[in-house]
């Protein structure tokens, strides 16, 4: 689809010869600029103010070299990086990715997305992100202890509670949280609420871990409830095996959903009667195993090499949980033609923009990451309240708070959707409702 506001078509090329060789963050821009079109018609204060312009550009970018010792005693360097894109509406916040996938433009499309995100939480958080191009995959907690103590001993000049707050992403968990906390206490001579995503004994949150998986379910909820449906007795096939993707598969079955597949970076697996969690927890959370394994206990149940597959199998809600661009258009078609019905994501940018406009022309509901994958953010938010008055709430309080959030999230999408002119259009609406607060917070704060 391509842009027909001329005010943001040109600014869009001046983003793409700015940020040549970076795909991913060109992807997420324009997604957003073609929902934004209604709004710059609309508000040329906003246009006159620069906030177009101001918002596409991160006030920071920090690389950084990251050098450790492995077992065998060999120096080791890998990449840092921390984007602090924009702090209209509250300190830096997004997490840190450690994959080997990571650069320049995987980190810039997350945090300009992350922006979007946190002020769709109603919570004071600005966008930020971070990571590494280090592989915590096959590593043995002693280097992963080494990396994360030499990663933050530099980003530890650019944190703070009240400047930007880290959490997990892909490859960091509450293992490596822990680690960089440690490492921060240690060189700054303070404990604060730096980092979320901590653990339970050193100011983490009660369901901080199962906030990104519950807080899908609950946006899907809510968005199968306003066009009459609902999980109970669908089946649904969710990617990946992580964090998301485990408390995902939780919380739909809780809801009523029979989840049938699973995946990691090498295959998938498929079990009609349903995933056994408290197997998937097991090997992933606990033995950090591959997801193959699942079928030497359940030999009735099928793994297939390689990802794309999983979406050949049949279901009727299909929540991608793993990594960006993972649906492509041959997939969404599949999943279409196999009478998919709804796609909410867990993971950020899942879709290509291509499985969109599939999901769209097949009158297919859609529950766009930035909306649908908040519950995380959301109660990292809750977990740096609870740091701030030295309190620790419990899982029901912020479950319930969560799903409250998640609501309102469906809510605002929902509603600006329809005051722009595309009901229904649930992307549309979180890239518009999430953008305006963050832009009239810019406007009133001037050019800065
Ligand atoms: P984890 O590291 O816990 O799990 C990631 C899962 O996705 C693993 O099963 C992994 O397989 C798989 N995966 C990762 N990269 C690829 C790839 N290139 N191709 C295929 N599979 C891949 O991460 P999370 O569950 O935390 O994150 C998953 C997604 O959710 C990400 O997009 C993340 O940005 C997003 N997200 C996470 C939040 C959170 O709170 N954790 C909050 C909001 C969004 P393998 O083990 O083989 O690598």
């Amino acid at each position: 689809m391509a842009l027909k506001n001329k005010y943001l078509a040109d600014l869009l090329e001046t983003v793409k010869k700015r940020n040549q060789g970076e795909p991913e963050f060109i992807q997420a821009v324009t997604e957003v600029f073609i929902s934004l079109e209604p709004v710059a018609e609309k508000r040329p204060d906003l246009i006159e103010a620069g906030v177009f312009e101001r918002i596409v550009e991160p006030e920071r970018q920090i690389i950084f070299r990251v050098p450790w010792v492995d077992d065998n005693g060999v120096t080791r360097v890998n990449r840092g990086f921390r984007i602090e894109f924009n702090s209209a509406i509250g300190p830096y916040k997004g997490g840190l990715r450690l994959h080997p996938s990571v650069y320049l433009g995987i980190i810039k499309f997350l945090g300009f997305e992350q922006i979007f995100k946190n002020s769709l939480t109603t919570l004071p958080m600005g966008g930020g992100k971070g990571g590494s191009d280090f592989d915590p995959k096959g590593k043995s907690d002693g280097e992963v202890m080494r990396f994360c103590q030499s990663f933050m001993t530099e980003l530890c000049k650019h944190i703070g509670p009240n400047t930007d707050v880290p959490a997990g992403d892909i490859g960091t968990g509450g293992r490596e949280i822990g680690y960089m906390f440690g490492q921060y206490k240690r060189l700054r001579n303070e404990f604060t609420g730096v980092l979320t995503g901590k653990g339970l004994t050193f100011g983490g949150s009660l369901a901080r871990t199962e906030a990104t998986g519950y807080g899908l379910c609950y946006y899907t909820e809510e968005m199968l409830k306003a066009n009459g449906k609902s999980f109970k007795g669908q089946t649904v096939v969710i990617s990946g095996s992580g964090n998301v993707a485990i408390y995902a598969t939780q919380k739909a079955t809780e809801l009523g959903a029979k989840v049938v597949a699973l995946s990691d970076s090498n295959g998938y697996i498929y079990d009609e009667n349903g995933i056994d969690l408290d197997l998937v927890k097991q090997l992933k959370e606990v033995e950090r195993k591959r997801i193959k394994e699942y079928v030497n206990v359940h030999p009735e149940a099928k793994y297939t090499e390689g990802c794309s597959g999983i979406w050949t199998i049949p279901c009727d809600i299909a929540l991608p949980c793993a990594t960006q661009n993972e649906i492509d258009e041959q997939s969404a078609k599949t999943l279409a033609k196999n009478g998919c019905y709804a796609v909410s994501e867990g993971a950020n940018m899942p879709s290509t923009p291509e499985a969109i406009d599939v999901y769209f022309a097949n009158n297919m509901l859609y529950g766009p990451a930035k909306a649908a994958n908040a519950g995380g953010v959301a109660v990292s938010g809750l977990e740096m309240s609870q740091n701030s008055e030295r309190l620790a709430w419990t899982f029901e309080d912020v479950d319930g708070r969560l799903k409250n959030i998640m609501k309102e999230i469906f809510k605002s999408c929902d509603e600006a959707a329809k005051e722009y002119g595309c009901e229904g259009n649930y992307m549309a609406g979180a890239n518009i409702a999430g953008f305006l607060k963050v832009a009239e917070a810019m406007k009133a704060q001037g050019c800065v």
